[in-house]
């Protein structure tokens, strides 16, 4: 047995994973002591205390976090809605203070940890899954083992100067905005949910949210159809690049854009019409775990020999 946890900025998901394959259960939900050390500490060594009764003490733990854990040094470096335990080589001082092994990932990571192996890409060799949500992240998987780069970035493809400046037909100019990571131009300005919504400002002067954008695409309606063809433009061809770059055999989408099956099928398309890969088998798939990726991508870390 181990014990997996999801720390969000506000709440952490508490779970059991059972060694023999039973599905991981979530027993408990705390609020998040995201400013002090001492109190996130303590919190976790509660919620091990009163659901670890009859399991053996050093039961290991794994944790999926909102952060980047850089995977020479195990210092967590950033992590936006978890101030107060950033400086701190999380897996290495807590498996001192609870007296037992604990693994940190990234979310994204757990995410695609977690469908590599149990979701929409298991029996799949190279897994890279992708979160189109609030923001684009991703987590690449091989051979049922995440891949963590140098500091901990891998998978980041929502950043870098990638944007094009022209883009629909006729051709509209696509402004290269500032991103929330400090560059300009990067394709989470506009492939993410938020993104999407910003995008059809633009090109409507409409202020609807991602869903009623989608939802009008998939009733014809001329508008949102003129903004999701432009946004398969836009996403689809750095997605198409890093496909060839690294050689996914399936691509799980999550996030709030992947839960709609019409919107992924059609970003596949787009895809698999520019790689260099000819396969008629989807390529981009919704993701199946949905909210519970991140605590089931933990269990998975932390039953890994
Ligand atoms: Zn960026």
């Amino acid at each position: 047995m181990a014990f997996c946890v999801d720390i969000g900025g506000s709440f952490m998901k508490f779970g059991l994973a059972p060694r023999n394959g039973e599905a991981v259960r979530q027993v408990d939900q705390v609020p998040t002591p995201a400013h002090s050390w001492a109190d996130f500490v303590a919190a976790l060594a509660d919620l091990c205390a009163r659901h670890g009764a009859g399991q053996p003490a050093d039961a290991p733990l794994a944790i999926s976090m909102a952060g980047i854990v850089d995977p020479d040094s195990g210092i967590l470096t950033a992590a936006s809605n978890l101030g107060g335990l950033v400086g701190h080589r999380l897996a290495a001082e807590l498996t001192v203070a609870l007296g037992r092994p604990v693994r940190v990932a990234n979310d994204a990571d757990c995410f695609a940890l977690a469908e590599a192996t149990v979701g929409a890409g298991r029996g799949h060799r190279v897994v890279f899954g992708i979160i189109l949500g609030t923001g684009i992240g991703g987590g690449l998987v091989v051979g049922g083992r995440l891949i963590s780069g140098a500091a901990g970035i891998t998978g980041e493809w929502g950043h870098g100067a990638i944007v094009k400046t022209m883009a629909g037909s006729p051709p509209v100019a696509i402004p290269r905005l500032e991103c929330g990571c400090g560059g300009v131009g990067c394709i989470e300005t506009f492939g993410s949910a938020r993104g999407l919504e910003r995008l059809h400002h633009h090109l409507t002067g409409q202020g609807l949210d991602s869903r009623s954008i989608v939802d009008g695409w998939q009733a014809g309606e001329a508008l949102s159809r003129r903004t999701i063809s432009i946004f398969l433009e836009l996403v689809s061809e750095p997605l198409a690049l890093l496909v060839n770059a690294i050689g996914p055999h399936r691509v799980p989408v999550g996030g709030g854009l992947g839960s709609s099956a019409p919107l992924v099928a059609a970003l596949d398309q787009a895809v698999r019409a520019l790689i260099l890969r000819q396969t008629e088998e989807p390529l981009l798939v919704p993701a199946e775990l949905g909210a519970n990726a991140g605590l089931i991508g933990a269990a998975v870390l932390a039953l890994q020999p």
